[in-house]
């Protein structure tokens, strides 16, 4: 067995009446593949929320100077945002939320509650994260018709069937564009671009979480009229996520009270986190391109290595490069994970959001019905390293010669 040793070395201790006793240690490497669910907070985002928190604490409502700096922050936060989603204030909105699922939730119910009085089609897919997925059941309880469109028999979702779904009586598409279990990315730019000419009332909203800061995106190229992120996926803390909202669009609101932030979402804006995303965006925004060749080289390393070894690969090669999902025939995913574990490294079966549930997204990806009980959910980060990838696979080859195997 080898352990993933960080560092190692010596030091000396008092020891009885004979001098001194020589103790070794050895500090065990965490490695970390599970950045779909969330990630490490960087150091000068960490930073920039402390400065927030200790220094710039006021009220940005309030009038008074420190009221003022903290609107300030926000101010840089919006910016940093704009400039990554290639808009400009003139063409719309960011608005902060708790994270994705309550920018979600909001993109979804509030373009219900505001356009879907007469026009009561509503159209999404079947592979979105829980936080959509279940604002459409609940629209569907509440009389809205609900379409829902799957992938193809090679598990491909089109932008002619998104397209197709759509009618005159449809006020909102949802769909996500990168898939948090799979990577799969889905063509939402041709799609929404198709539905907006034919279409242009029915708003579009997509849920950029696992492709923000990841893959080059804009809001032009997406044509979405909302688009959802969250912080914690990108580096910054959780509890964050921000929505940009197209110039126009009227957003019943979710939350009301003071009448922060337009009156879209009241609430006092949570400074610290507020400036720690615009931290993160602006640090990552600086090596786009960089990050997403070394996260290509690690996901095609890891894809070479771990077939060799005789794991299944379920990810498309067109997928985001930071997630690939695997499958290690004949083992549970949940003792994978914990033998994994065990030596300090850390994944997921299918997606965190699923905890205790089985997911559906596999069977709609067309994964075969073997591997369902197998998968395991690999997601990667600029600190990803080959060495990584290497101590994995030994881990796993070596849970598949030692550990009991699925009763068929
Ligand atoms: N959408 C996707 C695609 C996600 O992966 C997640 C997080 N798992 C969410 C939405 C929800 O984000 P948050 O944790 O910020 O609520």
């Amino acid at each position: 067995m080898r352990y993933n040793v960080e560092s190692y070395g010596f030091f000396a201790t008092p020891c009885n009446n004979l001098g001194v006793q020589i103790v070794l240690y050895m500090n065990t490497k965490q490695i970390y593949l599970d950045n779909a669910a969330t990630t490490k907070v960087m150091n000068e985002v960490g930073e920039a929320a402390v400065h927030a928190m200790t220094e710039v604490y006021g009220n940005p409502s309030s009038l008074h100077r420190l009221g003022i700096d903290a609107e300030r922050l926000i101010a840089y936060a919006k910016k940093q945002i704009m400039a990554a989603l290639g808009v400009t204030s003139e063409q719309g909105e960011i608005i902060f939320t708790s994270g994705a699922t309550e920018g979600n939730n909001t993109a979804i119910f509030e373009i219900a509650e505001t356009y879907g009085k007469r026009r009561k089609r509503v159209v999404t897919t079947t592979v979105e994260h829980p936080s959509v997925e279940k604002a459409f059941d609940r629209l569907e309880e509440k009389g809205f018709e609900v379409v829902r469109v799957g992938p193809d028999e090679n598990g491909e979702i089109t932008a002619d069937s998104l397209y197709s779904a759509v009618d005159e009586n449809t006020c909102l598409i949802s769909a996500m564009l990168v898939n948090n279990e799979n990577g799969y990315i889905l063509p939402i730019g041709e799609a929404f671009q198709k539905i907006k000419k034919r279409y242009p009332d029915c708003f579009t909203h997509c849920d950029c979480v696992q492709g923000f800061e990841k893959i080059p995106l804009s809001q032009k190229k997406l044509c979405a009229d909302i688009i959802t992120l969250s912080g914690h996926k990108i580096h910054a803390p959780k509890g964050i996520g921000a929505m940009f909202i197209k110039k126009g669009v009227r957003l019943t609101p979710l939350m009301v009270g003071g009448g922060q932030q337009k009156g879209v979402r009241s609430g006092t804006e949570p400074v610290p986190m507020i400036y720690a995303f615009g931290k993160a965006v602006e640090i990552l925004s600086g090596n786009l391109s960089e990050r997403y060749n070394h996260a290509t080289e690690i996901n095609n390393y890891a894809r070479n290595r771990l077939s060799e070894i005789g794991a299944v690969i379920l990810s498309g090669t067109s997928a985001s490069p930071y997630i690939l999902s695997i499958a290690v025939p004949n083992i549970k995913s949940e003792t994978m994970l914990h033998f994994l574990e065990e030596k300090n490294i850390f994944v997921s079966s299918g997606s965190a959001c699923s905890k205790g549930k089985t997911s559906d997204v596999p069977t709609e990806f067309k994964v075969e019905p073997q591997y369902l009980d197998s998968i395991i959910r690999l997601s990667f980060s600029f600190e990803t390293s080959e060495s990584d990838i290497d101590a994995l696979c030994e881990a796993v080859s070596d849970g598949m010669k030692n550990l009991a195997k699925i009763r068929k």
